[in-house]
């Protein structure tokens, strides 16, 4: 009796903390993540708690197709995910989530799935994400991340995403993450009354400008954030 007290305040007082701090060094990546929130985003004025919270917990890491880019995960530039195609740099990526004020009860439209990164940061903030991916095997690669992370709040759609997804509209919210020559109109139609949409407007392989588009009732209020560079938005043939 006294023996199985004496090894439960071992067990408690010293064992205890030492397992959970061996715990807690085992994901290296959640330290990297951390440094990135540190020195890549809140000295660059990312402030929003809910965008800090999902850049903490989303692992980047397990979106990289490629193992071999995978340790540059967390480092402060974008990566290539295969087909010409590229997962943005962090800081992008929080700076289109803050500009949006994502809320828990929005539903949000994403343009370019690419990795599927963009739309986890998302759908760590708010209930519903739909991303469109015009690149079938991208498409579906990040269908099988959503499924294995269980992330069961993103809808992917594999199709032209000028047209936007008709089916869930309004969205409270628009992300385009790949360099459009103009706002495709069906996206500014998608857009709820008051709602945000951030898009980078700009020819191909030249520096584009980072727009926010508010929605108020019949008026457009178009914003330049800042020079930009995206892929292009590709057209379904
Ligand atoms: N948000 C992505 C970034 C991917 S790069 C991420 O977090 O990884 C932009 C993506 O937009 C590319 O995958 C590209 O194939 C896709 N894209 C380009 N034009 C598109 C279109 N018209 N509709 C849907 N996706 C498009």
């Amino acid at each position: 009796m006294f023996k199985t007290r004496f090894r439960a305040v071992i067990y408690i007082t010293f064992l205890l903390p030492i397992i959970l701090l061996i715990l807690s060094f085992t994901d290296e990546y959640v330290q990297q993540r951390e440094q990135m929130v540190e020195n890549q985003l809140i000295p660059r004025g990312i402030t929003d708690k809910n965008t800090l919270r999902a850049m903490r917990e989303t692992p980047r890491h397990l979106f990289i197709p490629s193992a071999a880019q995978r340790r540059f995960a967390y480092q402060d530039r974008p990566l290539p995910i295969g087909y010409g195609q590229t997962i943005s740099q962090p800081y992008i990526v929080a700076y289109m989530t803050q500009i949006i004020e994502p809320k828990s009860d929005y539903r949000v439209l994403e343009i370019g799935t690419g990795s599927g990164y963009q739309a986890a940061v998302l759908a760590e903030i708010v209930d519903e994400v739909y991303t469109i991916e015009i690149v079938e095997e991208l498409g579906k690669h990040s269908i099988k991340v959503f499924d294995k992370l269980e992330y069961e709040n993103v809808d992917v759609k594999i199709d032209d995403g000028y047209y936007g997804w008709e089916e869930y509209a309004p969205f409270d919210a628009i992300v385009v993450t790949a360099a459009a020559e103009h706002i495709p109109p069906p996206l500014i139609e998608q857009l709820k009354d008051g709602g945000k949409m951030i898009i980078p407007v700009g020819s191909p392989f030249h520096t584009q400008q980072l727009m926010l588009v508010e929605k108020d009732g019949d008026d457009i209020i178009t914003k330049n954030l800042m020079p930009v560079r995206f892929v292009p938005f590709r057209r379904a043939e």
